[in-house]
C-alpha cells in the first residue's frame, strides 16, 4: 500500500457504490450467497405477522416498503401471510420496492404477480410518497458503499482505488463518527455515508408521519474500530478490488451509527437484538413445529433452515434486527425491554 498524492484513483465508497451497482445489475447474487428469506419461508412469514400486528398501530393508507428486495421471495412470504390474517388491511395498501438493479426488479415483479397488490418500484426511499410506512430491509444496508479511514501517528488518511490497487490520500475533513472511536495508530474505521443518509431520511418519514421499520443485517451493535469489507464472487472470498461487478461487496453493518442517524432525525430506535433472539420470540420455534406437522416428509429440511436462521454459530447472533419507530409508538414487538420482558 502506498501513500498518494492528489490524483489517486477513486475514493473507496464512489468504487464500492460502482462495483455493486454493476454487480447486482449484471449477476446472480444468489449465486455468491445465500440471505434468510431464502433459506427459509419462517423468516417472511413471521416478519409478516409482524407487519400485520404493527399495521394496525399506524392507522390507514401504509405504504408497506422494502428496501433491497432481491428475489423478491421476503415480500412474497410476508403477503402471502398477510392475505390470511389480514385481508382486509391488504386491500388498502401499497407495496413500494426500492431496488435500483433492472434485472431484479423483473424477479420481484414474477414474484408478486400472484398478489391482488398494486406495487411500485423506487431507486431511493426519497421517491416513496410521504406517508405512514411500514419498511422491512434484510441484507440491504450491508450492500451500501463505505469509506475507510486509516489511523496513522500523525493524522487519519483515506483509503482510495488506483488500479485495481489501495492507495492512501490525507482526509482534510474527516467525519466525527471516525475520529470519536478512539483508533489507535494503524488501525481502520469504516463509516457508511449512505447507510446514514438512508437513515436519517426514514428518521424524517416515521417522525412526520406513523411509521415504523426493521432493518436486519450482519454486524455489530455498537460502534468498532477495525475493517470488514468483503467480496465474494461464486461464495468464495476474493480481493475487494477484483474487477468491479465480478464479486459481491459488503460490510458490517454498524448498527450503533445506523441507530444515530435515524434518531438525529427525530425516530425512536428499539433494539439492536440478535436475529436468533428476535426470531424466537416472534414465535419461530413453534412455526417450524406447525409446518413441520402439516408435512411431516418436510420436518429435515424445515429444522436445518430453522437453525440456519437462529443457531448462535449460524446466522443468529452475527446477524442483528434494528427496530426504527415514530416517538409516539410503543416499543415494537420482538424486542426484548429491559426489565426481561418481551413486548
Ligand atoms: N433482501 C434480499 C436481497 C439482499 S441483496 C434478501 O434478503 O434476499 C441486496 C439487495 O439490495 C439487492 O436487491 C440489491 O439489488 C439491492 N441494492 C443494493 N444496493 C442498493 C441501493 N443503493 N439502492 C437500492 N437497492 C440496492
Amino acid at each position: 500500500m502506498s501513500s498518494a498524492g492528489p490524483d489517486c484513483g477513486e475514493r473507496l465508497d464512489v468504487f464500492m457504490g460502482r462495483a455493486n451497482a454493476l454487480y447486482y445489475a449484471t449477476r446472480d447474487p444468489f449465486a455468491d450467497f445465500v440471505t434468510a428469506p431464502e433459506v427459509s419461508q419462517i423468516f417472511g412469514e413471521l416478519l409478516g405477522a409482524w407487519c400485520a400486528v404493527v399495521m394496525d398501530t399506524l392507522g390507514p393508507d401504509v405504504r408497506l416498503v422494502e428496501v433491497g428486495p432481491g428475489r423478491g421471495t421476503l415480500m412474497a412470504d410476508m403477503l402471502r401471510v398477510l392475505t390470511r390474517i389480514a385481508p382486509s388491511r391488504l386491500a388498502r395498501l401499497s407495496v413500494h420496492l426500492v431496488e435500483t438493479s433492472p434485472r431484479l426488479r423483473r424477479a420481484q415483479e414474477q414474484a408478486l404477480a400472484q398478489f391482488a397488490v398494486q406495487v411500485q418500484w423506487h431507486d431511493a426511499l426519497g421517491d416513496v410518497p410521504e406517508g405512514p410506512i411500514l419498511l422491512v430491509g434484510n441484507e440491504f444496508l450491508d450492500a451500501l458503499p463505505i469509506r475507510q479511514f486509516v489511523r496513522t501517528e500523525t493524522g487519519w488518511l483515506e483509503r482510495y482505488v488506483q488500479d485495481g490497487q489501495w492507495a492512501l490520500q490525507a482526509c482534510p475533513d474527516v467525519p466525527l463518527d471516525v475520529t470519536e472511536r478512539g483508533a489507535a495508530p494503524g488501525e481502520v474505521i469504516e463509516t457508511c455515508p449512505a447507510g446514514q443518509a438512508f437513515m436519517r431520511e426514514l428518521g424524517r418519514r416515521v417522525s412526520e408521519a406513523p411509521g415504523a421499520a426493521l432493518l436486519i443485517d450482519y454486524g455489530t451493535s455498537r460502534s468498532c474500530v477495525g475493517e470488514s469489507l468483503q467480496a465474494l464472487r461464486q461464495g468464495q472470498p476474493v480481493s475487494a478490488l477484483v474487477e468491479p461487478g465480478t464479486a459481491d461487496l459488503t460490510a458490517h453493518v454498524d448498527f450503533a451509527g445506523m441507530a444515530r442517524a435515524a434518531a438525529k432525525a427525530g425516530a425512536v430506535c428499539d433494539g439492536p437484538v440478535e436475529q436468533g433472539a428476535f426470531l424466537i420470540a416472534l414465535g419461530a420455534i413453534q412455526r417450524a413445529d406447525a409446518l413441520c406437522k402439516v408435512a411431516p416428509a418436510q420436518a429435515g429440511s424445515v429444522r436445518t433452515g430453522l437453525d440456519r436462521l437462529i443457531g448462535p454459530e449460524r446466522m443468529g447472533r452475527l446477524f442483528k434486527v434494528l427496530g426504527v419507530r415514530s416517538p409516539r409508538g410503543s416499543p415494537l414487538p420482538g424486542f426484548l425491554q429491559e426489565h426481561g420482558e418481551d413486548t
